[in-house]
């Protein structure tokens, strides 16, 4: 595995596109759960990644990661555009000096997000958010990696862990995020970060595994 700023921006690309495909869906998840915005917020922050690609595509590691951070605390908004604004810039910061990443340091770096955005939202596993999808996808990740696995059946792995943490949150009660406030603390419905935070980790997993 060698992912270098060229590749991790035509996850970027990729990424974009399902999120655009998913407008109704991820907004009506959002409306049952919280204000309707997470979608829009989003998308938001994905197009304009998407206008700067040619230049992100020309920055070393590190700071194509604090570009894509300062870009999404920017256009994104709203609590996700904090999190994972905080968790690129955290994360760019193992990236010094390096030109690609291999499969460990992509763990390390969904690692480093993972504890970035828990310290930040104040928020662990269970409580029905984006780290329902990541801190599973991490798990898989340390687990292919211990087991010295087929790197193409890790991704594979992976993704199967964020979409299936996805699916986990239908059954939980919030404990932070707007849908604390309902009345039914969202049970019944995914919750719509942890539901985008999968199609990342799917674009991701999918962009790398084609060029095994
Ligand atoms: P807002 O709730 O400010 O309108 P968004 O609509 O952009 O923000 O994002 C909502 C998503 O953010 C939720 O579905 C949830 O996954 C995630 N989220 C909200 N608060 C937290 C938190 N404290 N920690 C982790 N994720 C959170
Ligand atoms: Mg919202």
């Amino acid at each position: 595995m060698r992912i270098d700023s060229q590749l991790y921006v035509a996850y970027l690309l990729r990424a974009y596109e399902l999120i655009r495909a998913n407008e109704t869906y991820v907004t009506d998840l959002d409306l049952a759960t919280g204000d309707g915005d997470h979608w829009a917020n989003l998308n938001k922050g994905f197009a304009k990644l998407n206008d700067l690609s040619e230049e992100l595509k020309t920055l070393p590691l590190n700071a194509l990661f604090q570009k894509i951070g300062m870009t999404m605390m920017a256009t994104i908004g709203g609590s996700s555009g904090v999190l994972y604004g905080g968790a690129y810039i955290a994360a760019g910061k193992k990236l010094a000096g390096k030109e690609f990443m291999t499969a460990e340091d992509l763990r390390d770096v969904l690692q480093e997000m993972l504890n970035d955005i828990q310290t930040r939202g104040k928020a662990q596993r269970g409580f029905k958010t984006m780290i329902d999808a990541l801190a599973p996808a991490v798990d898989a990740f340390t687990a292919g990696l211990e087991a010295n696995s087929d790197e193409k059946e890790l991704l594979g792995s992976v993704k199967r862990a964020a979409e299936a943490g996805a699916e986990a949150t239908k059954k939980m009660e919030a404990v932070r995020g707007r849908a604390t406030y309902q009345a039914d603390k969202g049970v019944g419905h995914l919750d719509p970060g942890a539901v985008t935070m999968a199609y990342q980790i799917s674009a991701l997993c999918d962009t790398v595994a084609e060029t095994l």
